[in-house]
């Protein structure tokens, strides 16, 4: 146990976020450093519970008390080992997963809990900067039993497998049609979330480690599906869940009116050429400066759209959601250890605009070149399991860019999914069996294109477990881990 008393004498504490009107001007990261002596002392307050239900909340079984000690006891290298035995980017989800492990820590019973999200990144930011994460490249006996495997998509999920299989020994060729890899670590979450400086950082590991990437290639038409089954002895599919909700109310075809996976790539490219060029970033084509903008969706996706927007100078900003506002503190029907939805303050949040709740959009309203002008909204109040519009409360409310921001309907049926022949399910996901094999022999999927929007920790998790999957069909056994079963499910 770290320290017996430390969460008795140790009250929580977490970063600060760099002041609003500072942040706001650049595309940094928003918050500040954290003290190495405050953060050994935060871990301090880990019990090492009899049964850490932290453990219980992280779909990658992260080895959260092991960790704590070895950081409160400041052996901060084999506290690293530890994180990287469970999880191959904890830069990733110690910057970006909202850590169902501390809400399902003991400590929240009856106190703040241990923050285990903070000590994760601070760990694994101390390895980089140490040099302890160097490239784990197999062994010569495992490369030359290894088989060519071909992974579809280079988000977490393809990130992870590839990672794991290529250092058990098969050679790996990871296929992305974007022009870099990283699926929406690089192109939907912006910088101000995580800088893209990490997820290189990592790609270069992944490089030296023996993992062969193509950009700028679309399986399914500039590699066909019949090429990959030819040339590659397992195919594994972790191409996302990238079908858009569509919101269909008159006047959608509007100028003005775009998914936030139009608005939120345009800027991060722009960012990103910016920061090569050393300079500000060149205005996207589709831009919120001085535009009145409203983005409908009142979740993660819609909260980077608010601080992009922030960033580019919107004339104002305006968030709805459908659903009411959420509760402030931990509801009843949603106890410990389930990770509640309560009223979450993100950095976006707290920079500005203005959040609208239990509002539906009736039509849109556009002026006479065709572009968006306002949008007609209702209160609306859930009953019957329906949403109904209350009478009277009709209201327009100005904007002339509109961000859709309402999730994601499942993967794409493209060609490459119909050439492989691939069973869907019934929620719009590639089905898999336990070993994360879809209905075609040779053909696994993982992330989100298997289990539907989700997660980065739960993409990670898939990849793992779908390596291992891999792994023993083409060896008819295997070492590597597996995270979680294809059914797993977070606490409800
Ligand atoms: C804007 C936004 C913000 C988010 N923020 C967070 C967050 O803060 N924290 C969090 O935990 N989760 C967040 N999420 C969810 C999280 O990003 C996803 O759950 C996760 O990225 C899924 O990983 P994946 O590898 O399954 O798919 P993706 O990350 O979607 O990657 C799929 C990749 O496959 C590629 N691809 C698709 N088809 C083909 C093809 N035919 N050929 C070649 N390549 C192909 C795509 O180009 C893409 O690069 C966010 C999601 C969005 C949209
Ligand atoms: S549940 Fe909380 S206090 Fe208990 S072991 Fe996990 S992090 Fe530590």
């Amino acid at each position: 146990m770290a320290d017996p008393k430390g969460f008795l004498a140790a009250p929580r504490q977490t970063p600060s976020r760099r002041p609003v009107d500072v942040r706001i001007m650049d595309w940094k990261e928003v918050y500040s450093e954290f003290s190495p002596v405050e953060l050994e002392r935060q871990a301090g307050r880990c019990m090492d519970c009899g049964i850490p239900f932290c453990h219980s909340g992280c779909p990658l079984g992260n080895l959260i008390p092991e960790w704590n000690d070895l950081v409160h006891s400041g052996d901060w290298r084999a506290a690293a080992e530890r994180l990287h035995a469970t999880n191959n980017f904890p830069e990733f989800t110690g910057r970006l997963c909202p850590a169902p492990c501390e809400s399902a820590c003991v400590l929240g019973i009856s106190a703040e809990p241990v923050t285990i999200k903070q000590v994760e990144v601070e760990i694994v930011d101390r390895a980089w900067a140490e040099g302890w994460v160097p490239p784990r490249r197999p062994s010569p006996e495992a490369v030359s039993a290894g088989r060519p495997v071909a992974v579809i998509g280079s988000g977490p999920a393809g990130l992870a497998a590839a990672q794991q299989l290529t250092r058990a020994g098969h050679a790996v060729t990871v296929f992305e049609r974007a022009d870099a890899p990283g699926g929406l670590l690089r192109y939907g979450i912006p910088e101000f979330k995580m800088e893209k400086r990490h997820l290189d950082r990592r790609l270069v590991q992944m490089l030296a480690e023996g993992t062969e990437f193509r950009c700028g290639v679309t399986a399914g038409t500039d590699v066909t599906a019949a090429q990959l089954r030819a040339e590659y002895a397992a195919v594994v599919l972790a191409c996302g869940a990238t079908v858009p909700r569509q919101l269909d109310v008159p006047g959608a075809e509007l100028d003005g009116i775009h998914q936030a996976m139009e608005y939120l790539p345009m800027s991060n490219r722009a960012v990103a050429a910016g920061l090569r060029a050393q300079e500000q970033a060149a205005e996207p084509a589709i831009t919120a400066r001085g535009r009145n903008v409203v983005i409908i969706g009142g979740g993660d996706t819609g909260a980077d759209c608010l601080g992009t927007a922030i960033r580019q100078e919107a004339a104002s900003i305006t968030q709805l959601e459908i659903l009411p506002r959420p509760p402030e503190h931990r509801p009843a029907g949603q106890p410990w250890p389930t990770h509640p939805a309560i009223f979450r303050v993100s950095s976006a949040h707290e920079e500005g605009g203005e959040r609208v709740y239990a509002v539906s959009t009736q039509r849109f309203l556009g002026d006479d070149a065709g572009r968006v002008r306002a949008l007609e909204l209702v209160e609306v109040e859930l009953t019957g399991g329906a949403f109904q519009p209350r009478p009277g409360t009709q209201r327009e409310l100005r904007s002339d860019l509109v961000l859709l921001a309402m999730g994601f309907s499942g993967a794409e049926p493209g060609p490459l999914a119909r050439d492989l022949g691939v069973d869907f399910d019934g929620r719009g996901n590639v089905a898999r069996d336990a070993s994360f094999a879809s209905s075609v022999p040779g053909v696994f999927v993982a992330g989100d294109m298997g289990r539907g929007q989700s997660l980065i920790v739960w993409a990670i998790a898939e990849g793992r477990s779908a390596a291992a999957g891999v792994d023993a069909y083409l060896r008819g056994e295997t070492s590597l881990p597996t995270a979680i079963a294809p059914t797993a499910a977070p606490l409800r």
